[in-house]
């Protein structure tokens, strides 16, 4: 697939979906494709199925139109999944999966191995949206869907931090610049802005984190009680992981949160050597070789203990 336009043709419905968990380059590719078509193919009926995003993305243009559950056996000419990387990363559209005519995957995750019938998966992009503004003509963007496109790659490349960010990445945003978005409100209001209890429980993790294989692992574990007392949810607990992993000297970072009784959502980071996609896939999850994460069951020693013995399996090797 070269651009979108070719699977489009004879199309009159679409569902437009993403994973479990959205984080902004979920929301941010699912929000730009639905504006992208509802401003140049009206005679196509778009919808977008997510999880209720984050308020932090209110900006977004028709955010409010998301659709957090499907009507039973409706079914769609087309569903696009986009950042989803496996079948039970679907969230609320997996039924809609099951019974679309036509289904194309939009991605970047380095585990994705082509879940769709049609798929463009490119794991060096930097986000979904960088490879979803390949696949759009650009003089059919409007600002509104820049704004989303720019959302999503600000969010994956942690604002042109990480090392999944190209040359490529930087024209594409410059291209989304262009259209006159108001980027630093966006890296500001949606990115770098946190409620005082996201704070918090950030300051507390960061506190209470743990070193451990000689200072190149350190772990963070957030409790079920804690996030209670803070009266927080998993979308609060973003941006923890990429804290711990700015600690000198450290190769992976590790965060927990307790989901429910001896169930850890794990995030993994890893700075240099460690390709933490490797470790997650081992565990039932996946994602990128910096950026990885899974679900995991036991006590979180258990669990630290079962990731940290890959980690020093990786290190090792190396050596
Ligand atoms: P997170 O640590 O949740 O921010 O996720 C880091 C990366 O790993 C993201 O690109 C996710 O899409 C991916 N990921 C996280 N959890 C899972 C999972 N259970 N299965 C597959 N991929 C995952
Ligand atoms: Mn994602
Ligand atoms: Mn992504």
């Amino acid at each position: 697939m070269n651009k979108l336009t070719e699977v489009l043709e004879g199309i009159s419905t679409v569902a437009i979906a993403g994973h479990v968990n959205p984080d902004g380059d979920c929301v941010g590719s699912c929000m730009g494709l639905y504006l992208y078509l509802k401003d140049n193919y009206p005679q196509i009926q778009a919808d977008v199925y997510l999880e209720k995003p984050r308020e932090v993305f209110h900006y977004i243009k028709d955010i409010d139109k998301v659709k957090s559950e499907c009507e039973p056996g409706q079914i769609y000419d087309l569903v696009v999944l986009l950042d989803v990387s496996s079948r039970d990363r679907i969230g609320v559209a997996a039924p809609l999966f099951d019974h679309a005519v036509t289904t194309v995957g939009i991605d970047h995750h380095i585990t994705n191995d082509g879940l769709c019938q049609i798929n463009q998966i490119l794991p060096h992009a930097s986000s979904t949206c960088e490879v979803l503004y390949d696949l759009l003509e650009d003089e059919k963007i409007t600002e509104a869907c820049a704004e989303s496109l720019y959302t999503g790659i600000v969010h994956d490349t942690g604002v042109f931090q990480y090392s999944n960010t190209s040359p490529h990445t930087m024209r594409v945003t410059a291209n989304l610049m262009e259209k006159g978005i108001p980027f630093s409100n966006i890296v500001d209001g949606s990115f770098y802005q946190k409620s005082y209890a996201q704070n918090q429980i950030l300051g507390r993790t960061l506190m209470e984190s743990i070193m451990m294989l000689d200072g190149r692992c350190i772990v963070g574990i957030v409790r079920q009680k804690e996030m209670e007392f803070y009266g927080l949810t998993s979308k609060d607990l973003d941006g923890i992981v990429s804290q711990l992993r700015n600690t000198e000297g450290v190769e992976v970072a590790l965060f927990l949160y307790e989901r429910s009784f001896q169930e850890f959502k794990v995030s993994m980071r890893s700075n240099d050597d460690v390709d933490v996609s490797r470790i997650a896939g081992m565990f039932g999850g996946g994602g990128h070789v910096k950026a990885a994460g899974c679900t995991m069951q036991g006590s979180p020693f258990d669990v630290v203990n079962n990731i940290t013995l890959q980690i020093e399996k990786q290190l090792t090797e190396e050596e």
